[in-house]
């Protein structure tokens, strides 16, 4: 039988080059759309401090009380009023000491020192200590060498927060020094935003559950875990709604369910305009869709859409874009949701230990790591290559323009840490 006379579809130049005729927008545009459209959607409740950690705050707070309280002293030593002259000075000692804890009640005569341990208030008459190590002690007196300024060696009251100060802003994601801080200034209880719910969503008919037997074209759904433990580590809470096909009653019956169990959708998958892109087709057919065409690499497509007043963040299925996305569109987006204020991850200028060749018109992230002061970048940028997830330590940053990178030009590198990983 003769082969009928058909041509494969033109090879273009450059089949990696944005489509003719689309426009893309760009990454910066794209984050100050979501910047300027959400807001939070979450309300507040009360919890003790010692709880607090990684929590929104709902309020400003300010100081119940300064810190330090009271003046006292920076060191073990001996305190005494104003400055000493330059030169050796002896000074008899008073009865008595003050300790952390245990204050010397009564007045330190002019011209006398007292024993003073670090943290101790420091009492009437003392405003100046000398360190313990500077000083010989004999005969109910102590001898030192000025001069010593007025003042040395002690912390002034409300030298760090002063009573009434705010100390921390509404939107602030509480960290372990603020528990510190929260508590030197007497608060116990904050007020802060009920945790933003994300719900955790998987599609595509090639899916089944790692551990599961796996038939001829199946593959282990890899973003769900992945996802689901990202939202944790950013402070959220992730709702696991499991896998769908791609079957458009069962994807809409899921995302109603997730409407209903969360503040937010993430779905992973489907999000192209292809035939089994449902979650794309549905979020249009609910009239609530945003195709973004993002100039991004990797990660086109992002749908963006709303599900019964439920915003959806339609991801890409490819793991590497998946992440991507998420770290640089979904969760700002998710800190503005959640009363957060707008988030930019911190990234650091570092020389590269690598070369490439950048075209314009794009964003590109690349998955690097720091070793030895330089920035490394994975083997492959192949979208489907989990291992270089896993390898990475955080994405390199390469503008939207053209760049010929060499070894040691300088690279933005940003630590996963800095999204909240
Ligand atoms: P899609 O965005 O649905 O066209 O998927 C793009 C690619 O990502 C395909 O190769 C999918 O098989 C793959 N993919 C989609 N979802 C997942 C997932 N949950 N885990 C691993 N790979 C996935
Ligand atoms: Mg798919």
């Amino acid at each position: 039988m003769s082969k009928p006379n058909i041509a494969p579809p033109p090879l273009s130049n450059d089949c990696f080059a944005l489509p003719a005729g689309v426009s893309w927008t760009p990454v910066d545009d794209a984050l100050a759309l979501l910047q300027d459209r959400l807001t939070g959607v979450t309300g507040s409740e009360t919890t003790p401090v010692s709880d607090s950690e990684g929590r929104i705050l709902a309020e400003d707070i300010q100081a119940l009380r300064s810190n330090p309280p009271q003046p006292n002293s920076a060191v073990d030593g001996y305190g005494f009023s104003g400055a000493a002259p330059e030169g050796p000075q002896v000074m008899p000692l008073q009865d008595g000491r003050a300790a952390a804890g245990m204050p010397f009640e009564g007045r330190v005569a002019s011209g006398h020192a007292l024993r003073v341990l670090t943290g101790a208030a420091l009492p009437e008459g003392v405003d100046t200590v000398v360190l313990e190590e500077d000083v010989t002690v004999k005969d109910g007196h102590i001898a030192f060498h000025g001069p010593l300024r007025k003042g040395a060696n002690a912390r002034r009251a409300g030298e760090d927060v002063n009573e009434g100060d705010t100390v921390l802003d509404a939107g602030r994601r509480l960290t372990p020094a603020d528990l510190a801080l929260l508590s030197a200034i007497g608060i116990a209880e904050v007020p802060v935003r009920r945790k933003l719910r994300v719900a955790v969503l998987s599609t595509g008919d090639e899916l089944i559950e790692a551990g599961d037997i796996a038939g001829p074209g199946q593959i282990f759904d890899a973003n769900r875990p992945m996802l689901l433990s990202m939202i944790g580590k950013m402070g959220f809470e992730a709702v696991d709604l499991g896998r769908v096909p791609d079957v458009r009653a069962i994807l809409k019956d899921r995302l109603d369910l997730a409407a209903g169990q969360s503040d937010v959708i993430l779905t992973s998958g489907g999000a192209s305009a292809g035939d089994e892109d449902h979650v794309s087709a549905l979020l249009k057919q609910a009239g609530a869709m945003q195709e973004w065409r993002i100039a991004l690499k990797p990660g086109r497509p992002l749908a963006l859409g709303m599900w019964k007043e439920t915003p959806v963040f339609g991801l890409p299925g490819n793991p590497v874009a998946a992440l991507v996305c998420t770290l640089i569109f979904a969760r700002p987006a998710l800190g503005l949701l959640a009363g957060e204020g707008w988030s930019t991850p911190q990234g650091f200028d570092l020389p590269a230990a690598f070369e490439k060749h950048k075209k314009p018109g794009r964003r590109e992230y690349l998955r690097g790591r720091v070793r030895g002061g330089r920035v490394e970048v994975f083997a492959s940028e192949g979208s489907g290559r989990i291992s270089g997830l896993s390898w990475a330590e955080g994405l390199v940053e390469i503008e939207d323009g053209a760049r010929h990178i060499q070894p040691g030009d300088m690279v933005r590198f940003i630590p996963y840490g800095s999204f909240g990983l």
